[in-house]
């Protein structure tokens, strides 16, 4: 049984809403550790007052120069004691997930126990940086509190100006769009960059995503300096069976509004299956006896929109590989960028083929250690020094295919969506 708990009535209007709040979680924390019942009494003092109060400092592991990010409370009391002074440390450690961040449920035990037992209980999976964030720990149980979870086979993550984690989605195990081995690519990338993940030492953050294919469910393309989004540069692939099967169910409308007028590159017509074009660059799916649905592939941008609604009847091609990008990043010195195409496309079937990849990785995190200014991303250093003398750095030939940011805006609004749930919902339960 934990201490008395502090009264927290501005936490206690965000379990009021209609989505699970983590405030009931720590609540449910605090019924034992007296730690969370004064992160609770933190957390409010910080709402009230409109101010954060955890500092930095030095703590570490035996062996790393990075991997535990320290917090220590600024709230004192008259006598210059700390306020919360249970909640008077509260230091983070992050832990790299497997490639794919596939566990299984022994493992996810496992690390509540340790947690429960050296930390606050608070666990998030995963982090901005893709780490398994064990959050909130004493100085002293942060090194037992490691050794275990080391133990365990896990390793640390990177912190500070370092390569940091890297993240790659579910991938060829469990995704039918994947385009390359993301997990292979991701352990090789790491395996790497070890020594730079552990020992910071570069002018700035670096960090690799790995995403399977243009879904870009790592959100590679917006948060990494290099980003590894699947591609293929084929035909796509078709399935009549499917094509029918899906035409039967979902009808002309929703092909028309919903896939053909999508199309960013107007790639799609639907056409009597005689007339569908011969051309090499065409690909035609089957909707019935007598209609397709032409692809010009020549047009196609892989922008996967057509292939996520019609899945299986439609898919990637079989020339698979990656598009590599440099340069995202969130808002910094010159707000958010997005990464621009360096590497159009890059063949990833063979062993070698993955070692082109890394050893293109090393070039650029040699460029980049060289000529980088202190605390500046990649793509802040190119739009300084220009993509031409980039390109030239990493002796890259400039190609017609280097897109610059893709995409330009990396924000999406999403005023309005409740509403659109709320209305489709009501439908849905008048039907
Ligand atoms: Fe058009 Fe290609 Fe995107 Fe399909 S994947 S919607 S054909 S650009």
């Amino acid at each position: 049984m934990a201490k008395q708990p502090h009264a927290t009535p501005l936490l206690d209007q965000l379990e009021s809403g209609p989505w699970p709040s983590f405030v009931t979680g720590l609540k449910r924390l605090a019924k034992d550790k007296d730690y969370v019942v004064d992160l609770l009494g933190h957390l409010e003092h910080s709402y009230k007052t409109r101010k954060g109060y955890w500092k930095g400092g030095t703590v570490g592991v035996l062996g790393y120069g990075g991997g535990v990010i320290p917090r220590f409370t600024e709230i004192k009391d008259e006598k210059g004691e700390p306020k919360f002074k249970d909640a008077a440390e509260f230091h983070t450690l992050r832990i790299m997930p497997a490639p794919g961040m596939h566990y299984d449920t022994e493992t996810l035990r496992k690390f509540c126990d340790i947690w429960e037992k050296y930390g606050s209980g608070l666990i998030a999976l995963h982090g901005q940086t893709g780490d398994i964030m064990l959050q909130g720990c004493t100085t002293e149980n942060v090194q037992p509190a490691w050794d275990e979870i080391n133990q365990m086979g896990f390793d640390m993550g990177g912190a500070g100006p370092s390569v940091r984690t890297g993240m790659s989605c579910v991938g060829a195990a469990r995704c039918e769009q994947s385009c390359y081995d993301e997990a292979k690519a991701h352990q090789m990338v790491v395996n790497r960059f070890l020594d730079d993940i552990h020992r910071p030492a570069l002018p700035y953050k670096f960090k690799f995503k790995f995403s399977g294919c243009g879904n870009d469910c790592m959100n590679a393309i917006q948060r990494s300096d290099m980003a590894i989004i699947g591609t293929w540069r084929d035909n796509m692939k078709t399935d009549d069976a499917l094509g029918k099967k899906w035409f039967a169910k979902h009808g002309m409308n929703e092909l028309i509004n919903d896939i053909v007028s999508m199309c960013p590159t107007r790639a799609l017509q639907v056409k009597e299956t005689k007339d569908v074009r011969k051309d090499a660059h065409i690909s035609a799916v089957a909707l019935n006896d007598s209609q397709s649905l032409e692809v010009d592939n020549k047009d196609c941008v892989r922008c996967m929109h057509c292939i996520n609604v019609m899945t299986g009847a439609l898919g990637p091609g079989k020339d698979k590989g990656a598009t590599i990008l440099v340069g995202g990043h969130g808002h910094l010195k010159i707000g958010a960028t997005l990464g621009t195409v360096i590497v159009p496309f890059m063949s990833l079937k063979q062993e070698e083929d993955y070692e082109k990849l890394v050893e293109l990785g090393q070039t650029i995190i040699d460029f980049f250690a060289e000529n980088a200014l202190e605390h500046e991303r990649t793509g802040e250093m190119i739009e300084r020094i220009g993509l031409a003398n980039f390109l030239e750095g990493i002796d890259v030939d400039v190609d017609a295919n280097m897109v610059n940011c893709p995409r330009s805006n990396p924000y999406v609004n999403t005023g309005g969506w409740d509403e659109e749930v709320a209305r489709i919902n009501a439908k849905k339960a008048a039907a």
